[in-house]
């Protein structure tokens, strides 16, 4: 089954040209005014199609390969029968289609599936034959060769192919995709088998229900983006203040779509976001199934509304109404063609993707974007200072206010290493407990622990709590914000720790630096612009924007 056959069929109304698996067994299930014809030897997937769009080429050489082929196509002989074929395809279809509807998914992969639910292997071979054969799903060779030569991978569309002994085909050199490696390999002999979704998910009775009322600035958005719905628009991007609550917005815009009967997909970066956004859109919603994705989660998971690391859009097809994607400006799908192609192709030919982001890249133009600009408390987001400093020191007067502030702080640093130095530096002068907070530091769980309980006042951390973190009452220094690791975006997040929540709306942050950067300019800006825009709307509490 790991070779492929091309098959010459003719019938009454015509011809074609298609690859099957099992070509002894087309005699079980094929019309009887068929006739079929074996052209060439069993290849691996990506030879066979090669082979395929060359004898379906137009012109003079094709016409020639078609004869040549012809002439040296063989009568099939048919194979052992398998009890009642109508059987066989009556029960298989179903579960065939359950399993790949919307899906896009490797050949070996399906087959597992298809034996765990009773099939066995030729049996699953002979549907996959069929429903190929009839158009009901869609199959590709892990690897093709585009007409101009180059290699592409057809799981994630990347190019950077090599070409390795393969241990499944066992050819010396197999076309292995070392862009999607991390999924598992994707290669030339493996096939992909795909189907859009087609059938209507009845969710008419979707519904949810808050346990709080949406601000003013999240109606507003959530309106706008059901009237984005509406609209021939098929891009949106929500821009939403650190802290807003962009998730909330979208419910009414979910709802709808999942009423007018669309699968829904929700897709975020971290694996632990889908796991609390699960939990929050469970206990919110009603009348719809809802399925969880992310690494090593039953791919087959059942539901109109998916909640899935950005990841797994490679493993949809043509599925959705409705793509929510947050964080687009974060790791890994900013910047990121595969999980561009990947999302592209899990959304239906008329679906619409909805962007979020608290740090838009680039900032986009007024009226362009949803925005949020208003925290729910309603009071203007902190805009950071910048203070010129020597590079890696809080300067005196900076050394001076968290000293004498009965607020807990964090410094943003760097570095690891100016992360260690720091925190050293600080416990000598203030004489006090400093925590320190780093991708490498052994505690960092108990160091975070031990600052969000207040037994340290002081946390010097890397850009690991950049983003996600709240800490009531919180103020901000980051030290050297001109060096290179900070983005705009970082700044922008880093910001957005202060000032979360309604008991301590406002809050000091402070960008140290040799200099005042791009990035530091454009984090003042973008902070600035959000805040104009809630005074605009008269969504703002507080002085200074009244
Ligand atoms: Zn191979
Ligand atoms: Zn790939």
């Amino acid at each position: 089954m790991l070779k492929l056959q091309i098959i010459s069929t003719t019938f009454p109304a015509g011809h074609k040209l298609w690859v099957a698996r099992d070509p002894q067994g087309i005699s079980q299930w094929s019309a009887g005014s068929e006739r079929h014809r074996a052209m060439g030897q069993p290849l691996p997937g990506d030879e066979v199609y090669q082979r395929l769009s060359v004898l379906q080429a137009r012109g003079p050489l094709g016409s020639l390969a078609r004869l040549a082929a012809a002439l040296g196509s063989q009568g099939i002989a048919p194979g052992p029968g398998l009890g009642d074929p109508g059987h066989i395809l009556a029960a298989g279809l179903g579960i065939l289609q359950e399993a790949v509807a919307g899906r896009i998914v490797f050949q070996d992969r399906l087959m597992s599936l298809l034996r765990d639910e009773g099939l066995w292997p030729l049996e699953a071979a002979r549907l996959l034959d069929y429903a190929s054969y009839h158009g009901l799903v869609e199959q590709l060779p892990g690897i093709s060769r585009l007409s101009w030569g180059a290699l592409r991978c057809n799981r994630c569309g990347g190019q950077n192919v090599v070409f390795e002994p393969c241990p499944v085909c066992r050819r010396r050199e197999c076309p292995l995709c070392t862009d999607c490696l991390t999924l598992g390999a994707s290669r030339g002999c493996r096939i992909l088998v795909s189907a859009p979704f087609s059938g209507k998910a009845f969710s008419g009775e979707a519904d949810f229900t808050l346990a709080y009322q949406l601000t003013p600035a999240q109606v507003r958005a959530a309106a706008q983006l059901e009237e984005f719905w509406q609209s021939p628009s098929q891009r949106t991007l929500v821009w939403a203040a650190c802290g807003a609550g962009k998730t909330e917005v979208t419910y009414p815009l979910m709802r709808r779509a999942l009423r007018e009967g669309h699968q829904v997909l929700f897709a975020v970066p971290r694996q632990d976001v889908v796991r609390e956004l699960a939990e929050r859109f469970r206990s919110a919603f009603t009348g719809v199934e809802i399925a969880v994705h992310y690494g090593g989660q039953p791919w087959q998971a059942q539901g109109q509304l998916v909640i899935a690391t950005t990841h797994q859009v490679l493993h949809f097809y043509q599925r959705f109404g409705l793509a929510i994607l947050d964080e687009v400006d974060a790791f890994p799908y900013h910047g990121s063609e595969m999980l561009r192609f990947g999302l592209i192709r899990a959304l239906g030919p008329k679906g619409k993707l909805v962007e979020m982001s608290a740090t838009p890249n680039p900032v986009p133009r007024k009226g362009t974007a949803v925005t949020i600009p208003v925290r729910h408390h309603g009071y203007p987001l902190p805009e950071p200072e910048f203070v010129k400093s020597r590079s890696g020191e809080i300067p005196p007067a900076i050394l001076k206010l968290i000293e004498e502030s009965p607020h807990q702080w964090i410094v943003f640093v760097p570095t690891v290493a100016a992360c260690e130095e720091l925190a050293a530096a600080l416990r000598e002068k203030l004489r006090e407990k400093v925590a320190a907070c780093h991708s490498r530091h052994p505690q960092r769980h108990e160091e975070i622990k031990a600052f969000r309980y207040g037994e340290k006042r002081i946390i010097v951390a890397t850009a690991v709590l950049e983003r996600g973190v709240t800490f009531p009452g919180v103020q901000v220094v980051v030290v050297d914000a001109d060096h290179p690791v900070f983005s705009r975006s970082a700044l922008v997040q880093m910001a957005g720790r202060v000032g979360r929540t309604a008991d301590h709306p406002s809050g000091t942050v402070v960008l140290c630096g040799t200099r005042k950067n791009g990035a530091i300019k454009g984090a003042q800006a973008m902070i600035k612009q959000l805040n104009q825009e809630g005074a605009e709307l008269g969504l703002l509490k507080g002085e200074g924007y009244a």
